[in-house]
Protein backbone atom coordinates (compact mmCIF):
# COMPACT_ATOMS: atom_id res chain seq x y z
CA UNK A 1 0.00 0.00 0.00
CA UNK A 2 1.39 3.86 -0.62
CA UNK A 3 1.30 5.77 2.36
CA UNK A 4 2.22 9.40 2.97
CA UNK A 5 5.48 10.10 5.51
CA UNK A 6 3.55 10.77 8.54
CA UNK A 7 1.29 7.92 8.20
CA UNK A 8 4.22 6.10 8.21
CA UNK A 9 6.76 7.39 11.04
CA UNK A 10 3.47 8.37 13.62
CA UNK A 11 3.74 4.23 13.90
CA UNK A 12 7.58 3.95 13.48
CA UNK A 13 7.57 6.84 16.43
CA UNK A 14 5.43 5.59 18.24
CA UNK A 15 7.07 1.86 18.43
CA UNK A 16 10.10 3.32 18.18
CA UNK A 17 12.08 1.71 15.16
CA UNK A 18 13.07 3.18 12.24
CA UNK A 19 12.50 3.02 8.35
CA UNK A 20 15.01 2.68 5.69
CA UNK A 21 15.23 5.31 2.66
CA UNK A 22 16.82 3.89 -0.06
CA UNK A 23 17.55 5.34 -3.20
CA UNK A 24 16.18 4.09 -6.63
CA UNK A 25 18.31 4.93 -9.34
CA UNK A 26 16.86 1.96 -11.16
CA UNK A 27 15.06 -0.77 -11.50
CA UNK A 28 17.73 -2.86 -10.13
CA UNK A 29 17.59 -0.71 -7.38
CA UNK A 30 14.09 -0.76 -6.39
CA UNK A 31 13.98 -4.71 -6.62
CA UNK A 32 16.30 -5.12 -3.82
CA UNK A 33 15.29 -2.70 -1.20
CA UNK A 34 11.33 -3.42 -2.02
CA UNK A 35 11.95 -7.54 -2.40
CA UNK A 36 13.89 -7.38 0.80
CA UNK A 37 11.41 -5.53 2.54
CA UNK A 38 8.77 -7.49 1.23
CA UNK A 39 10.24 -10.75 2.37
CA UNK A 40 10.86 -9.25 6.11
CA UNK A 41 7.33 -7.81 6.56
CA UNK A 42 8.75 -3.80 6.60
CA UNK A 43 7.65 -1.06 5.96
CA UNK A 44 10.13 0.97 3.06
CA UNK A 45 10.43 4.65 1.88
CA UNK A 46 11.57 4.70 -1.70
CA UNK A 47 13.71 8.13 -2.05
CA UNK A 48 14.30 9.39 -6.12
CA UNK A 49 16.28 12.27 -5.85
CA UNK A 50 15.60 14.90 -8.75
CA UNK A 51 18.95 13.64 -10.87
CA UNK A 52 17.63 10.59 -10.00
CA UNK A 53 14.42 11.18 -11.55
CA UNK A 54 15.49 12.66 -14.38
CA UNK A 55 17.29 9.88 -15.17
CA UNK A 56 13.98 7.22 -14.57
CA UNK A 57 11.57 9.88 -16.18
CA UNK A 58 8.22 10.61 -15.11
CA UNK A 59 6.60 7.38 -16.36
CA UNK A 60 8.67 5.36 -14.55
CA UNK A 61 7.27 6.50 -11.28
CA UNK A 62 4.48 4.79 -12.50
CA UNK A 63 5.14 2.01 -12.52
CA UNK A 64 6.63 2.00 -9.04
CA UNK A 65 3.38 3.89 -7.33
CA UNK A 66 1.77 0.42 -9.18
CA UNK A 67 4.25 -1.98 -7.70
CA UNK A 68 3.73 -0.04 -4.11
CA UNK A 69 -0.24 -0.12 -4.06
CA UNK A 70 0.22 -3.51 -5.29
CA UNK A 71 2.57 -4.38 -2.40
CA UNK A 72 1.85 -5.55 0.99
CA UNK A 73 4.05 -3.78 2.73
CA UNK A 74 3.66 0.07 3.32
CA UNK A 75 5.38 2.11 1.19
CA UNK A 76 5.93 5.66 1.09
CA UNK A 77 6.98 7.42 -2.29
CA UNK A 78 9.64 10.34 -1.14
CA UNK A 79 11.57 12.76 -3.29
CA UNK A 80 14.96 12.80 -1.86
CA UNK A 81 16.57 16.37 -1.32
CA UNK A 82 14.26 18.49 -3.44
CA UNK A 83 15.87 21.88 -3.77
CA UNK A 84 13.29 24.39 -5.45
CA UNK A 85 9.71 24.51 -5.85
CA UNK A 86 9.39 23.30 -9.52
CA UNK A 87 11.36 20.26 -8.54
CA UNK A 88 8.96 19.53 -5.40
CA UNK A 89 5.86 20.60 -7.83
CA UNK A 90 7.41 17.76 -10.27
CA UNK A 91 7.29 14.98 -8.09
CA UNK A 92 3.94 16.26 -6.91
CA UNK A 93 2.70 15.78 -10.10
CA UNK A 94 4.12 12.50 -10.17
CA UNK A 95 2.09 11.19 -7.45
CA UNK A 96 5.05 11.28 -4.88
CA UNK A 97 3.50 10.85 -1.12
CA UNK A 98 6.73 12.87 0.31
CA UNK A 99 8.88 15.47 -0.25
CA UNK A 100 11.85 16.91 1.04
CA UNK A 101 12.46 20.70 0.14
CA UNK A 102 16.44 20.85 1.35
CA UNK A 103 17.12 24.60 2.56
CA UNK A 104 19.53 23.37 4.47
CA UNK A 105 22.30 25.85 2.56
CA UNK A 106 19.97 29.20 2.64
CA UNK A 107 19.76 31.45 5.83
CA UNK A 108 17.71 30.35 8.54
CA UNK A 109 15.52 32.98 7.36
CA UNK A 110 15.39 31.70 4.08
CA UNK A 111 15.45 28.42 4.64
CA UNK A 112 11.57 28.74 6.88
CA UNK A 113 10.30 30.69 4.15
CA UNK A 114 10.79 28.40 1.80
CA UNK A 115 9.98 25.35 3.83
CA UNK A 116 6.33 27.42 4.55
CA UNK A 117 5.83 27.69 1.23
CA UNK A 118 6.00 24.06 0.30
CA UNK A 119 4.21 22.99 3.38
CA UNK A 120 1.53 25.35 2.21
CA UNK A 121 1.03 23.69 -0.98
CA UNK A 122 1.55 20.06 -0.18
CA UNK A 123 -0.78 19.70 3.20
CA UNK A 124 -3.73 20.63 1.29
CA UNK A 125 -2.91 17.34 -1.05
CA UNK A 126 -1.86 14.79 2.01
CA UNK A 127 1.66 14.84 0.73
CA UNK A 128 4.58 15.11 3.34
CA UNK A 129 7.27 17.64 3.77
CA UNK A 130 10.49 16.75 5.27
CA UNK A 131 13.00 19.92 5.95
CA UNK A 132 16.50 19.92 6.95
CA UNK A 133 18.81 22.10 9.30
CA UNK A 134 22.29 21.81 9.80
CA UNK A 135 24.11 20.75 7.10
CA UNK A 136 25.26 16.61 5.87
CA UNK A 137 28.81 16.42 4.88
CA UNK A 138 29.80 15.47 1.29
CA UNK A 139 32.36 12.63 0.51
CA UNK A 140 32.23 13.01 -2.88
CA UNK A 141 31.11 9.95 -4.17
CA UNK A 142 27.26 10.29 -3.74
CA UNK A 143 24.72 11.68 -6.23
CA UNK A 144 23.13 13.74 -3.17
CA UNK A 145 25.58 15.95 -2.86
CA UNK A 146 26.08 17.65 0.49
CA UNK A 147 28.53 20.62 2.36
CA UNK A 148 32.16 20.69 2.29
CA UNK A 149 31.72 20.81 6.01
CA UNK A 150 29.63 19.78 8.53
CA UNK A 151 27.49 22.69 10.72
CA UNK A 152 25.64 20.81 13.15
CA UNK A 153 22.23 21.53 13.89
CA UNK A 154 20.87 23.60 16.61
CA UNK A 155 18.67 21.97 18.57
CA UNK A 156 16.45 25.97 19.83
CA UNK A 157 16.71 26.71 16.15
CA UNK A 158 15.57 23.25 15.26
CA UNK A 159 12.25 23.62 17.19
CA UNK A 160 11.76 27.50 15.81
CA UNK A 161 11.67 25.76 12.22
CA UNK A 162 9.42 22.65 12.99
CA UNK A 163 6.63 25.72 15.07
CA UNK A 164 7.31 28.20 12.10
CA UNK A 165 6.32 26.12 9.65
CA UNK A 166 4.35 23.02 10.07
CA UNK A 167 7.11 20.62 8.53
CA UNK A 168 6.15 16.77 8.89
CA UNK A 169 9.59 15.31 9.50
CA UNK A 170 13.38 16.83 10.12
CA UNK A 171 16.57 16.10 8.88
CA UNK A 172 19.47 16.53 11.59
CA UNK A 173 23.09 16.98 11.02
CA UNK A 174 24.54 15.02 14.04
CA UNK A 175 27.88 14.04 12.18
CA UNK A 176 27.19 12.38 9.42
CA UNK A 177 28.03 12.55 5.37
CA UNK A 178 26.51 11.33 1.70
CA UNK A 179 28.83 8.98 0.18
CA UNK A 180 31.59 6.53 2.11
CA UNK A 181 33.60 7.26 3.88
CA UNK A 182 37.50 6.64 2.90
CA UNK A 183 39.21 4.33 5.35
CA UNK A 184 41.58 7.04 7.36
CA UNK A 185 38.34 8.41 8.22
CA UNK A 186 36.12 7.73 10.92
CA UNK A 187 32.56 9.17 11.41
CA UNK A 188 31.36 9.42 14.53
CA UNK A 189 27.57 10.78 15.17
CA UNK A 190 27.20 13.34 17.98
CA UNK A 191 24.40 11.28 20.02
CA UNK A 192 24.58 13.76 22.83
CA UNK A 193 23.12 16.63 20.50
CA UNK A 194 20.76 13.93 19.05
CA UNK A 195 19.12 13.82 22.70
CA UNK A 196 19.27 17.26 23.42
CA UNK A 197 17.19 18.09 19.58
CA UNK A 198 14.84 14.76 20.65
CA UNK A 199 13.91 17.14 23.99
CA UNK A 200 13.40 20.12 21.85
CA UNK A 201 11.32 18.64 18.59
CA UNK A 202 8.33 16.70 18.55
CA UNK A 203 8.32 15.03 15.23
CA UNK A 204 9.96 12.17 13.56
CA UNK A 205 14.06 13.08 13.63
CA UNK A 206 15.53 12.03 10.25
CA UNK A 207 19.16 10.80 9.44
CA UNK A 208 20.87 11.47 6.05
CA UNK A 209 24.19 9.91 5.24
CA UNK A 210 23.19 6.40 7.11
CA UNK A 211 25.67 4.22 4.92
CA UNK A 212 29.20 3.02 6.55
CA UNK A 213 28.21 4.52 9.87
CA UNK A 214 29.29 2.28 12.79
CA UNK A 215 26.32 -0.15 13.28
CA UNK A 216 26.12 0.22 17.12
CA UNK A 217 25.42 4.05 16.70
CA UNK A 218 23.33 3.73 13.86
CA UNK A 219 21.10 1.65 16.23
CA UNK A 220 21.57 3.66 19.29
CA UNK A 221 20.65 6.66 16.84
CA UNK A 222 16.92 4.88 16.47
CA UNK A 223 16.79 4.40 20.36
CA UNK A 224 16.86 7.72 20.60
CA UNK A 225 14.16 8.79 18.30
CA UNK A 226 15.46 8.25 14.61
CA UNK A 227 12.86 7.60 12.74
CA UNK A 228 13.96 7.63 9.09
CA UNK A 229 17.87 6.66 8.21
CA UNK A 230 18.52 7.42 4.51
CA UNK A 231 20.58 3.99 2.82
CA UNK A 232 22.08 4.94 -0.59
CA UNK A 233 25.82 3.95 -0.52
CA UNK A 234 26.46 1.30 0.98
CA UNK A 235 23.86 -0.73 -1.24
CA UNK A 236 25.25 0.46 -4.38
CA UNK A 237 28.83 -0.22 -3.19
CA UNK A 238 27.52 -4.10 -2.87
CA UNK A 239 25.33 -4.14 -6.01
CA UNK A 240 28.22 -2.69 -8.56
CA UNK A 241 31.05 -4.60 -6.09
CA UNK A 242 29.19 -7.53 -7.79
CA UNK A 243 28.53 -6.27 -10.82
CA UNK A 244 31.89 -5.81 -11.68
CA UNK A 245 32.69 -9.36 -10.39
CA UNK A 246 29.92 -11.00 -12.43
CA UNK A 247 31.24 -9.17 -15.67
CA UNK A 248 35.10 -9.80 -14.94
CA UNK A 249 33.92 -13.58 -14.83
CA UNK A 250 31.96 -13.97 -17.83
CA UNK A 251 33.14 -10.99 -20.41
CA UNK A 252 30.51 -12.18 -22.85
CA UNK A 253 27.64 -11.82 -20.72
CA UNK A 254 24.95 -10.08 -22.40
CA UNK A 255 21.62 -10.10 -20.47
CA UNK A 256 20.34 -8.38 -17.76
CA UNK A 257 18.61 -11.39 -16.14
CA UNK A 258 21.44 -13.26 -16.16
CA UNK A 259 24.21 -10.34 -15.01
CA UNK A 260 22.42 -8.62 -12.19
CA UNK A 261 20.71 -11.36 -10.17
CA UNK A 262 23.80 -12.51 -7.93
CA UNK A 263 24.16 -7.78 -7.65
CA UNK A 264 21.06 -7.78 -6.46
CA UNK A 265 21.36 -10.67 -3.99
CA UNK A 266 24.22 -8.69 -2.44
CA UNK A 267 22.35 -5.31 -2.18
CA UNK A 268 19.37 -7.35 -0.38
CA UNK A 269 21.97 -8.74 2.46
CA UNK A 270 22.67 -5.14 2.81
CA UNK A 271 19.02 -4.24 3.22
CA UNK A 272 18.49 -7.52 5.68
CA UNK A 273 21.08 -6.08 8.14
CA UNK A 274 20.03 -2.50 8.41
CA UNK A 275 16.44 -3.39 9.24
CA UNK A 276 17.73 -5.12 11.73
CA UNK A 277 19.71 -1.98 12.78
CA UNK A 278 16.43 -0.35 12.58
CA UNK A 279 14.34 -2.75 14.55
CA UNK A 280 12.33 -2.60 11.12
CA UNK A 281 12.20 -6.20 10.94
CA UNK A 282 8.17 -7.73 10.70
CA UNK A 283 6.78 -4.42 11.56
CA UNK A 284 4.38 -4.05 8.55
CA UNK A 285 2.17 -5.78 10.68
CA UNK A 286 1.61 -2.54 12.84
CA UNK A 287 0.13 -0.92 9.91
CA UNK A 288 -2.68 -2.86 9.60
CA UNK A 289 -5.61 -0.61 11.23
CA UNK A 290 -4.23 1.75 7.89
ZN1 LIG B 1 20.59 13.14 2.11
Amino acid sequence: MLVNMKELLSVAQENNFAVGAYNIGSAELLKVSLEECEKNNSPIILAVHPDELEYLTDEFIEYIKMRARNSKVPVVLHMDHGSNKAQILRAIKCGFTSVMIDGSHLSFEENVKLTKEIVDIARPLNVSVEAELGTIGNLGNSAEGGAAEIIYTDPTKAKELVDRTGVDTLAIAIGTSHGLYPKWMKPELNLKLLKEIKEYVNIPLVLHGGSANPDNEIAEAVKLGVCKVNISSDIKNAFFQKTREVLKNNESALEPLLIFPEAIEEGKKVVKHKLGLFNCLDKASLYNRL
